[in-house]
């Protein structure tokens, strides 16, 4: 169900247990091949593809394209919501729908950046609502649900999701190949690196990238693109059936 396409009664007559799925991306720049929407896009088509299975069972919002996209913010097209300002965001729809009775809230992410915010937000609602037994608040990113697309598709070379990298460039070279600009075959390689790992480093995307791409999106072809949307699509069912299954209390779902 589209909540944009449903009127207040229809809403109203909705069970509270019926998961409300709130898709949230990015609007930034994509290197010098993928337009800045990118992030957005795929997820949209992601969501899209799961959708048919889950049809009249979840309650899908519009998907929020204003992301937290600072470390991007030397590269212009980008548009960023500050972490803290975006933080807030995520935790103010989640508020809404709380409002209104639901229960079951879930973040589907398209955007690294959004990552740290978005856990961090369905952490404070919750210490908001600690006398609640019967909230499932939860923040999920579409490509860390499990799937290793690499096992389904043995030509793809990266083995994590980069940054209009093989994985991003391939769905785009699927989704809208006008879109994608150049010969992606002639992009320089940009090795993910290694940030003093175990440490966590604070970093702007310039640190790592002079182009704005990280990873290999010269490995980029659209049936891999195709692959890819396969396998995060089911994931996201798959995810999205054991939030429909959830007992209302159980912390293992
Ligand atoms: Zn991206």
């Amino acid at each position: 169900m589209n909540l944009a396409e449903l009127t207040w009664p229809r809403i109203n007559d909705l069970s509270r247990d019926t998961p409300v799925v709130l898709p949230v991306a990015a609007l930034e720049q994509h290197g010098h091949h993928l337009p800045v929407f990118t992030d957005s896009l795929l997820l949209g088509e992601v969501v899209r593809r799961a959708m048919p299975s889950l049809e009249k069972r979840v309650l899908l919002a519009p998907l929020q394209w204003l992301g937290s996209s600072e470390h991007h913010m030397d590269f212009p097209g980008t548009m960023s919501a500050a972490p803290r300002l975006y933080l807030d965001l995520l935790s103010n729809l989640a508020e809404c729908f709380i409002a209104h009775g639901f229960r079951r809230i879930v973040f589907v992410n398209g955007h690294g950046g959004n990552d740290v915010p978005g856990r961090q937000s369905v952490f404070e609602t919750r210490q908001r609502h600690r006398s609640r037994d019967d909230l499932l608040l939860l923040f999920s990113t579409y490509w860390l649900l499990g799937a290793k697309p690499y096992e389904t598709d043995r030509t793809l070379v990266q083995r994590q999701m980069g940054h209009a990298c093989e994985w991003e460039t391939s769905m785009m070279l699927r989704l809208a190949p006008e879109l994608v600009v150049g010969d992606v075959g002639e992009l320089p390689p940009v090795e993910p690196g290694n940030a003093f790992e175990p440490a966590v480093r604070g970093w702007i995307t310039k640190d790592r990238t002079q182009p704005g791409h990280i990873g290999f999106p010269h490995h980029a072809t659209s049936a891999k693109g195709e692959s890819l949307f396969r396998v995060f699509a089911q994931d996201l069912v798959a995810f999205l059936e054991r939030v429909i299954a959830w007992d209302g209390k159980s912390w293992g779902g």
